[in-house]
């Protein structure tokens, strides 16, 4: 005979898909590798894993290592874009908003484009959104590091300076990218200012129910969030589901169907607009970049929740 142990509540029902796509993830992790790009990131383990939902509703469910705070890298740029849009709405025209396919850090792609960045995702146009934040708020990485606290004011966000340094020393590309910038003119700061807050906001530290949490605004469709106006939501939101996930953005709008964003230190984020937000971290990169284990689980929680804007 059957028990009553079955899900029942909405909450319920996801907190179930949450751990059968959490064990998904896990296995699928096992066929990437860690980033080795910035030597301070090589020693993570490659067996960590947490995974949080988020609803609009102010439900928070997670699994793993949820309170770990790991290295956000490229996650960042999503938070410092949203950070500089509450300053200057019109920021789109500086930094882009169409997908490349030349990969994040190309120089190549800048130089074509006469240095103009294709979109804020891509290292060139991130480091654009850093300059500009200084510009507005003298501070790039504390601007987007309040913007993650914007939950919880007390939630454990920081920058990790040995990850900061090991980048700055071998960051050979991104300082390229910040001399073709400053070359035709689009940087309003010094080049090694804007190169020390990028690397300083890529090496911020923070969970996976903080980020969830701190993404809510994007999926709150009940009216203009006192973060973001409505119209820069939407715009996030496209730009996300056609440049989030490096070269494989078409391939996970196709698969999954949500404005997702990942970075090299192994976090993924998705967005489920009107219904909330996932997070998950499992440092194991696949060949494209994304996080093998992340991008596994937040496919099985996208079907089994039916969670697509499409
Ligand atoms: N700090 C890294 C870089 O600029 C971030 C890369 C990423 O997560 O995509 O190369």
């Amino acid at each position: 005979m059957r028990t009553c142990t079955q899900p029942t509540s909405t909450v319920e029902l996801l907190a179930a898909h949450l751990h059968t796509a959490a064990e998904h993830g896990r296995r699928a992790a096992n066929s990437g590798a860690v980033c080795r790009h910035i030597p301070a990131l090589a020693g993570v383990p490659s067996t960590g894993f947490a995974m949080a939902v988020a609803g609009v509703d102010g439900s928070l469910l997670h699994t793993g290592d949820s309170d770990h705070p790991f290295s956000i890298q490229s996650l960042s740029k999503l938070f410092a874009l949203c950070a500089l849009l509450r300053h200057d709405r019109e920021a789109w025209n500086d930094v882009g908003w169409d997908p490349t396919t030349s990969g994040y850090g190309s120089v190549a792609d800048l130089e074509r484009n006469h240095g103009r960045p294709t979109n804020p995702f891509v290292n060139s146009g991130a480091i654009v959104v850093t300059d500009r934040l200084i510009t507005h708020s003298g501070d790039a990485v504390a601007s987007t590091i309040g913007l993650l606290r914007n939950a919880d004011a007390r939630a454990a966000v920081d920058s990790d300076i040995d990850v900061a340094r090991s980048e700055s020393s071998t960051g050979h590309r991104n300082s390229a990218i910040a001399h073709v910038l400053a070359e035709h003119g689009y940087l309003e700061n010094p080049i090694d200012v804007v190169l020390q807050q990028y690397f300083s906001q890529c090496a911020i530290t923070a969970s996976v129910k903080t980020l969830a949490t701190a993404a809510l605004f994007l999926a709150d469709r009940s009216g203009p969030s006192a973060i973001l106006d409505e119209a820069s939501v939407r715009r996030v939101n496209a730009v996300l589901l056609t440049s989030g996930m490096y070269g494989a953005a078409g391939d996970i709008a196709y698969r999954i169907g949500l404005p997702s964003k990942s970075g090299i230190g192994g976090g993924v984020l998705a967005v489920m607009p009107g219904k909330g937000t996932v997070c998950v971290w499992s440092p194991p990169l696949d060949a494209v970049g994304n996080s093998a284990g992340g991008v596994a689980a937040i496919d099985e929680f996208a079907r089994l929740a039916r969670w697509s804007v499409f």
